[in-house]
């Protein structure tokens, strides 16, 4: 079953994405969401058959069915896999901020541009993005990815020093980044999240690079008893 994309709303520009078809059905919108761990930054969300993915570090991730993938920056280990990805998946489209986009010019009407604050309405998926902060490299845009379907909301931020356009979310899970210097440093990571109070998500650690994401997982574990924290390994449904 398929359904015209036509036009789509993006703040206060009418965007058109041409003859682009998306392969979902209305019976996705009951369907239970799933999350899978692809590595390092990369997750794949399911809504029935609705498949998105996120930052695909290689062209690895071109065996995982997708719909749309979306990147928060341009950098190779977010964006490794989106060529072969868009290779084996001619229906799928790329989402991303201009420095994203401006990289896959070459896929043209099959690749959107986004900016913070727009919503996108996409099969059974409604997104937000929100800017957030690269670490190091100052002129790299970081556009953090707020996923929400019935049943689940997810935070997505990159590589970012701080999590501030998250906080009041209301997300279900939220992964974050916590290698140091490109991102937030599990210290840090720490002190962002205290940020949070009440609506704590259920965090799942990711781009951990040589940190120990395990150690983090403890030390969350002692300051928000309460909460959940898990480390995910490559290729895992994240049970939420
Ligand atoms: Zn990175």
């Amino acid at each position: 079953m398929t359904e015209s994309a036509s036009v789509i709303h993006l703040s206060n520009h009418l965007i058109g994405i041409g003859p682009i078809q998306e392969a979902w059905c209305k019976s996705d919108l009951t369907a239970a969401p799933t999350i899978r761990y692809l590595g390092h930054a990369g997750f794949q969300l399911q809504k029935g058959s609705y498949s998105l993915v996120i930052d695909p570090r290689s062209k690895d991730a071109a065996n995982t069915p997708c719909d749309m993938v979306y990147c928060t920056h341009r950098h190779i280990d977010h964006v490794g896999g989106v060529n072969a990805i868009l290779e084996h998946n001619p229906d799928a489209i790329l989402i991303g901020n201009r420095q994203v986009t401006a990289k896959f010019s070459k896929w043209g009407e099959r690749v959107v541009t986004v900016s913070a604050g727009e919503v996108f309405n996409r099969g059974p998926w409604k997104f937000e993005f929100i800017n957030c902060q690269h670490g190091l490299f100052k002129g790299v845009i970081d556009l953090g990815l707020l996923a929400r379907t019935s049943g689940l909301t997810f935070g997505h931020c990159g590589d970012t020093v701080t999590f501030d356009g998250f906080v009041g979310a209301q997300m279900d899970v939220f992964a974050i980044p916590i290698c140091g210097v490109l991102a937030a440093s599990p210290k840090r990571a720490i002190a962002e999240l205290e940020k949070f109070s009440e609506q704590m998500p259920y965090v799942v650690v990711m781009h951990w690079l040589w940190r120990s994401p395990n150690r983090f997982a403890r030390r969350f574990a002692s300051q928000f008893p309460d909460s959940r924290c898990t480390v995910p390994s490559d290729g895992e449904i994240i049970s939420f």
